[in-house]
């Protein structure tokens, strides 16, 4: 008798060591995969091939610095784009005075999809490109760089994200698309307000009486072939949730080897301004080694060209920016 209720007890013990924690893994899996399939069919997919496309049209026009011709072309290219795709645009000008006391018209591209809803979302970048590759050797350190990388890839994720968006429109949730002028004409070691002189004019002359985005996604150095983007200090300090929810998406979706999960020092971008001074909680995503604690291998090099752009790359960040709005969308959705 009491052996058998030994016997009994060890086959109970066994029974439910080993069925508890397969249950629950076959239970996770089960809503992992209900979360993806959601996340699938809710949202279109994003075309690599268009935004690489994109991102050569800019290599092709030549260095986008301000001043250039190219740069004015660019501006006109973007308008272009969304209002084909009946996105009103608006060309903000304002006056800005870089570190070397040059003065020059600033240009941000605003383009505002469905002005009218309450939920919205910023989606930035910035599109010009810096004039001088002073991080190459001396022969080089003059030249403008070609920015297929630093400039080029976040606008061609977000004319993409708009194609997309195109094809199935999003129901309760609008997007301010920004494109900032004159963010990387400044002094390397210097001040952080001497970069970023677009989005800080942006930050500074939101008018009271249109609707703020609640959340802002900004995106810098999206497409290089070996990105890698860590969760950025700034991002962490002003709006925690939202990184959680991006790279948690980004792992769901299979691109954990992109949007890794390592943290690193606040950065000065776009974002730390539209945090400071418009108040609007941002994230970045950008190109970042923890280890290097330095940005991507061709940063301000004349080498940071369209044959170090990676379609996969892209079409992580699209992706994944894609899931993140569709499931923003059903939850404003929903009653
Ligand atoms: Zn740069």
């Amino acid at each position: 008798m009491y052996r058998y209720f030994l016997f009994v007890l060890s086959v109970f013990i066994f029974t439910t060591s080993c069925n508890n924690p397969n249950n629950n893994t076959e239970k996770n899996i089960h809503q992992d995969k209900k979360i993806v399939e959601t996340f699938w069919q809710n949202a279109p997919a994003f075309n690599a091939d268009s935004c690489y496309y994109f991102v050569n049209y800019q290599v092709q026009l030549g260095p986008r610095n301000p001043g250039s011709k190219a740069h004015q072309l660019c501006v006109e290219w973007i308008k272009n784009f969304f209002e084909k795709n009946n996105v009103k645009t608006e060309l903000q000008k304002f006056s800005g005075i870089t570190f070397d006391k040059k003065q020059w018209t600033g240009i941000n591209i605003i383009a505002k999809y469905k002005p009218e809803l309450k939920n919205r979302i910023l989606l930035c970048t910035h599109y010009d490109t810096r004039p001088f590759a002073d991080r190459d050797s001396e022969k080089n350190k003059s030249h403008p760089i070609l920015g297929a990388n630093d400039g080029g890839s976040g606008v061609a994720v977000l004319m993409s994200i708009l194609q997309a968006i195109h094809q199935k429109p999003l129901q309760n949730t609008g997007i301010d698309f920004v494109f900032f002028d004159l963010e990387d004409y400044g002094n390397a070691g210097g001040e952080s307000e001497t970069w970023c002189l677009g989005s800080q004019y942006w930050a500074k002359n939101i008018p009271l009486t249109s609707i703020k985005p609640q959340e802002g996604i900004l995106l810098d150095m999206v497409g290089d072939t070996n990105a890698v983007f860590p969760k950025e200090g700034l991002s962490i300090r002003f709006h925690p949730v939202l990184v959680h929810n991006i790279w948690s998406i980004a792992q769901k979706a299979g691109y954990s080897n992109y949007f890794i999960d390592q943290s690193v020092n606040e950065i000065t971008d776009d974002h730390l301004f539209i945090n400071t001074l418009a108040n609007i909680p941002c994230i970045d995503i950008v190109h970042y080694y923890p280890q290097k604690s330095d940005f991507f291998e061709h940063h301000h090099k004349i080498s940071d060209d369209i044959k170090n752009i990676s379609k996969t790359t892209l079409k992580a960040v699209g992706q994944t920016l894609l899931y993140y709005l569709y499931q923003q969308d059903e939850k404003h959705n929903a009653p």
